[in-house]
């Protein structure tokens, strides 16, 4: 029989397909599979409608056979396969969906498990292949027809010998090249693996024969080859199991399988949503963030299925960046594919789909937070910094509705607190949220700074993480109470020493110009404290630039050379205060001494570093002597 050569387009298109539609090439076999499985769906769809036919789950399934020595991999399935003219319409015409034209035909509105629509995938096949046999008998049929291809150059259909209904793909596997291996395609474990990779939830039984060496019967040394007939693939995807039946365990292993994490999970989250939008999902939330969670190089993102096909490995769009952290999958019938199948072409249903997610995430730590405080601040050790990135980026739009998962150390009860304990602890008095930051616990707990609040028993948060009081300043108040630093101007404090306090800084007022004069440009101002109890100096910050906050901004790379508008806070009930004032009578040199000692230590105190270490020595040394 003479060649028939493929439409011009059609060429066109097959080249397209070979060359570029798909990343890789493995998914050829992806794209076969589907094929069987839509054929083997049709015999049962027909069997629905047609009395004479009956559908026996068992007698259908898909088989790969690799062959080493012919270079010929084979696909075989027991579906409804193709008469003369489908193979002429189906494969002679790229582009030409037999399966769409199934389910119109067919009028199967929940004809959602086909999965094939574009007509381009079974070309995916000359990727890997020089040559593509197709035998194939239709349910219609008592004849078999063989249709043959080597590429773009056209194809030739002839009869030929087949008993069973179905279809038989051979492949030619092409040569290796210099840099293309292709004998890969023809070994059992590589195949296996293929498999599983993106056809492991395939309703119907992918079988190949599997090759192991096993001890000879009555031997305790040799070893001979030993074949059987195996199912490579899962078949039914666990997300589509009834939760009843799954335990944790179960959950669990599937984690592992896929490599979502080598930790167990902390939890998971099992959704089947069938409504305006239909989806499964299994995500977890892990105990431990990846060793590049926090860098540039982690890639957030969940698996996307389409009907139990895999089609990306990380889908990004599926997740906020505040809930990176989460694993795990998701499978739609709804999703409309490009047609490498590679990507969404609208992502409406996508996005509608990470928007239900979304409020179940929030809602499964919400509920770990009230039932299992211990798990929830496991969680909040790996991921609580994302949590509050989350609360600062994108202009703070995402605050309301991460705010309530916030957890921070409080200096009163000396553990983490939610800012719903804490405002509900507050005393009617209290105005303010009070927090003070610093590198560690321990190290705020001495500041000089929190020192009235802490006097007043009002309970403080410390903020250790850089992150914090960016986050903070984004949230600006909690149930209407605002967030106050310790070291912020006016602390809202009712203070019975308040009055004395204002007198000495009017009293003093040269004192302080001049000491503000020795620290020339320094500091914006040096004033009497009102925050100090038994401390004698404290720097603090005016305006909307914190000291921690201006230590982080110029640790970046970009520098801004952001500062803040620093005060120098003198305890003027302390005995150092006379010793100045003496000084600014007596020995202008002294005040000159003491000024600079006293803002270097405070310099010390804020964890800032000292302009000139030596010279503060040298000024120690001259008080001793
Ligand atoms: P799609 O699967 O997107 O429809 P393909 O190019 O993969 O596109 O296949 C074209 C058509 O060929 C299919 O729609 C189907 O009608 C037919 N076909 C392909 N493989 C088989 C098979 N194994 N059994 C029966 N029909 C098949």
């Amino acid at each position: 029989m003479s060649k028939v050569a493929f439409k011009a387009e059609s060429k066109k298109l097959l080249d397209m397909v070979i060359n570029s539609i798909y990343s890789q090439r493995e998914v050829f076999l992806r794209e076969l599979i589907s094929n069987a499985s839509d054929a083997i769906d049709k015999i049962y769809y027909k069997a629905l409608t047609d009395d004479s036919l009956s559908f026996n789950k068992d007698s259908y399934y898909i088989k790969v056979d690799p062959n080493k020595d012919t270079r010929t991999l084979k696909i075989t399935d027991t579906g409804i396969g193709m008469t003369k003219e489908e193979l002429e319409d189906n494969l002679g015409v790229i582009a030409k969906s037999g399966s769409h034209t199934f389910k119109t035909e067919n009028e199967i509105k929940d004809g959602h498990d086909i999965i094939g629509q574009f007509g381009v995938g079974f070309y995916a096949a000359f990727m890997v292949a020089d040559k593509v046999t197709v035998i194939s008998k239709s349910i219609e049929s008592d004849e078999a027809f063989k249709w043959e291809s080597t590429g773009p150059d056209g194809y030739t259909i002839t009869p030929a010998e087949k008993a069973q209904v179905g279809t038989e793909i051979i492949l030619e596997i092409k040569e290796n090249e210099e840099e293309e291996n292709y004998d890969e395609f023809l070994e059992e474990y590589r195949l296996k693996q293929i498999i599983k990779k993106y056809s492991d939830f395939i309703r119907y039984p992918i079988k190949m024969d599997i090759t192991e060496s096993k001890l000879k019967e009555g031997s305790e040394d040799e070893y001979e080859d030993v074949t059987h007939e195996q199912t490579i693939n899962t078949m039914v995807p666990i997300w589509k199991k009834n939760k009843s039946e799954l335990t944790d365990e179960d959950y669990e292993n599937f984690y592992n399988e896929k490599h979502y994490g080598y930790d167990k999970p902390l939890k998971h989250i099992h959704i089947n949503v069938d409504g305006t939008i239909r989806y499964n999902a299994i995500l977890y939330i892990p105990e431990n963030a990846p060793h590049n969670y926090y860098t540039r190089e982690f890639e957030k993102g969940l698996e996307l299925y389409s009907n139990g096909v895999l089609i990306m490995d990380k889908c990004a769009d599926l997740l906020p960046d505040y809930f990176s952290f989460v694993k795990g999958m998701v499978d739609s019938e709804d999703l409309s594919l490009n047609i490498s199948r590679e990507m969404l072409q609208h992502d409406r249903q996508l996005k509608l789909i990470a928007k239900n997610m979304n409020k179940k995430i929030k809602t499964q730590l919400q509920s770990i937070l009230r039932d299992d405080r211990e798990k929830y601040e496991k969680f909040y050790k790996s991921f609580g910094q994302q949590l509050k990135y989350g609360v600062y980026s994108d202009f703070g739009q995402n605050k309301d509705l991460l705010q309530d998962l916030l957890l921070f150390y409080s200096s009163k009860e000396k553990k983490l607190v939610t800012l719903d304990e804490y405002v509900s602890r507050m005393p009617e008095e209290q105005k303010f949220i009070y927090y003070a930051t610093g590198e560690s616990n321990e190290r705020i707990e001495k500041l000089p700074q929190t020192e009235l609040v802490a006097d007043k028993g009002y309970e403080i948060l410390f903020f250790t993480d850089e992150i914090d009081e960016f986050a903070i300043r984004m949230l600006m108040n909690y149930k209407e109470k605002e967030f106050k630093s310790v070291s912020s101007g006016d602390l809202g404090i009712e203070d019975d020493q308040k009055d004395a306090t204002e007198e000495a800084q009017e009293e003093n007022k040269d004192l302080f110009a001049s000491m503000k004069e020795i620290l020339s440009g320094k500091v914006k101002e040096v004033r009497a404290s009102k925050r100090l109890k038994s401390h004698p100096v404290v720097l603090t910050a005016d305006g909307e630039i914190s000291i921690e906050m201006e230590k982080i901004i110029n640790a970046m790379p970009d520098d801004q050379n952001i500062k803040a508008e620093k005060v120098l806070e003198i305890n003027v009930n302390h005995e150092i205060f006379q010793a100045l004032k003496k000084a600014q009578d007596q020995d202008k040199e002294k005040l000159n001494l003491y000024t600079n000692l006293l803002y270097n230590q405070a310099l010390l105190i804020e964890g800032l570093p000292i302009e000139d270490p030596v010279d503060f020595t040298n000024d120690i040394c001259k008080v001793m002597v």
